[in-house]
């Protein structure tokens, strides 16, 4: 008895010890270091990473390992979306569940949202804000509690008083009141170092900025600038102490200006932007994330009666008609891209339209790609783990039906999602 128990264990402890391993025959597989369609490679994944990937298609020599069938599928890395809201999605009573939701409300909401999105092929997200319920969100992802991308997020964004991202826009006044750095408002360089330390408290990984108004708050302007430079500085500064990135919500020149100046790493949206900016981005190393989805999915919305606030609707239809035709013109100068779209703007789940809209933009399908998988990788630190399909990254594998450098489309129909060498997704 003794004996067996022993056997048993070690049983255990050897079958923990070898890591299952994974073949994938991928009939095709999109290299995305190279910009090139590599053709028959299989990729041995061994737990949460991949081994190695080699030419044809190789069979494991131990009965353990599994293998699966994509040779008539094109195989790419998971799929990166570096602007959502996981928190919440569109709907003609959102501005109304700001006084009827729970955060209990919007974390069991934010468990479908995040399943959706990985079902969808993207395996990382950045969450650029909400009201820090995404910190929890990307916990319980991480801990393996529920399915979902791997997540960076904002917590809660930064904004001025009465800025995009004041979390009391819109209230009356007996509710206004006066929100200070904690709940993410703030006026001049103390209350900017304070807010980025009160993130990093709160667990977030970057720091979200809102430099200029914006479209769907409960305020006037869309576009004015909202921080002083210093400001901005302030909390790039802050916020290198904590190795945070900064990313700033941009729709007019001004504001984006002030933010790109002060070295924040993403502008978001940047609607409005001028050549100059355009120039200084450049020399920066700041990237566009485009949202080009959020601008369509708003233009829209703002037509429907009683779909936004009154004072919304002015400001969806002069912006969102206008980003596409910017992110096509700072593309073609040369600004760097990072793929984002601010689902949650829209439906979650949908986040791959923006691709079908980049290249309709000018933008070549691999390019596009890249846009989701290498570039992001950089900004994120995660260069030598994310956004390749090739040794010691991540075992984060989607693969679609067609190629998608001849049908862009066919990326809003992944058919398998692999993350961290678990399979979520076979058909
Ligand atoms: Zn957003």
């Amino acid at each position: 008895m003794k004996n067996l128990l022993a056997f048993l264990f070690a049983m255990v402890f050897f079958t923990n010890m070898m890591a299952q391993e994974t073949y994938i025959h991928a009939g095709k597989l999109v290299d995305t270091k190279s910009g090139e369609i590599l053709k028959e490679r299989t990729i041995i994944v061994s737990g949460k990473r991949i081994k190695e990937v080699k030419k044809g298609y190789v069979n494991p020599e131990s009965d353990s390992a599994k293998i699966i069938d994509l040779k008539d599928k094109t195989v790419l890395p998971g799929l990166t979306d570096m602007h959502v809201h996981m928190e919440s999605e569109t709907n003609p009573s959102k501005y109304l569940q700001r006084f009827t939701n729970n955060p209990a409300d919007d974390a069991f909401n934010s468990v479908g949202f995040a399943e959706k999105t990985l079902m969808a092929g993207f395996t990382t997200v950045r969450d650029l804000g909400g009201s820090g319920v995404n910190i929890s969100l990307r916990n319980a992802i991480e801990a393996g509690k529920i399915a979902g991308p791997r997540v960076f997020t904002a917590g809660k964004s930064l904004a001025t008083t009465g800025g995009h991202a004041d979390p009391t826009n819109g209230m009356n006044n007996a509710m206004k009141g006066d929100p200070g750095p904690k709940h993410g408002v703030v006026n001049g360089v103390e209350d900017a170092r304070k807010a980025v330390r009160q993130r990093y408290k709160n667990g977030a990984d970057l720091i979200k900025i809102t430099s200029t108004g914006g479209v769907l708050s409960v305020a006037k302007s869309s576009s004015n600038p909202q921080f002083f430079h210093e400001e901005i500085e302030e909390i790039v500064k802050t916020a290198r102490d904590y190795g945070f990135h900064v990313a700033a919500h941009a729709h007019g020149d001004e504001g984006m200006q002030r933010a790109v100046r002060a070295g924040v790493k993403t502008i978001e949206h940047g609607t409005l932007m001028s050549e100059e900016t355009m120039d200084l981005m450049k020399k920066m190393n700041a990237y566009l994330v485009p949202t080009i989805t959020a601008g369509k999915e708003v233009t829209e919305k703002a037509e429907i009666e009683g779909y936004y606030p009154e004072l919304v609707v002015p400001k969806a239809r002069e912006i969102g008609p206008k980003i596409q035709n910017t992110f096509s013109k700072a593309y073609k100068r040369g600004v760097p891209i990072a793929f984002g779209t601010d689902a949650g703007v829209f439906k979650h789940g949908e986040n791959a339209r923006e691709f079908e809209y980049m290249v309709e933009a000018g933008m070549p399908e691999m390019k596009a790609i890249q846009s989701a998988t290498i570039e992001p990788a950089k900004i994120l630190n995660m260069e030598n783990e994310s956004g390749q399909i090739a040794k010691d990254f991540f075992a984060d594998i989607i693969a679609v039906d067609e190629d998608p450098t001849k049908n862009i489309k066919t990326l809003q129909e992944v058919k398998f999602v692999m993350k961290e060498g678990k399979v979520y997704k076979n058909r």
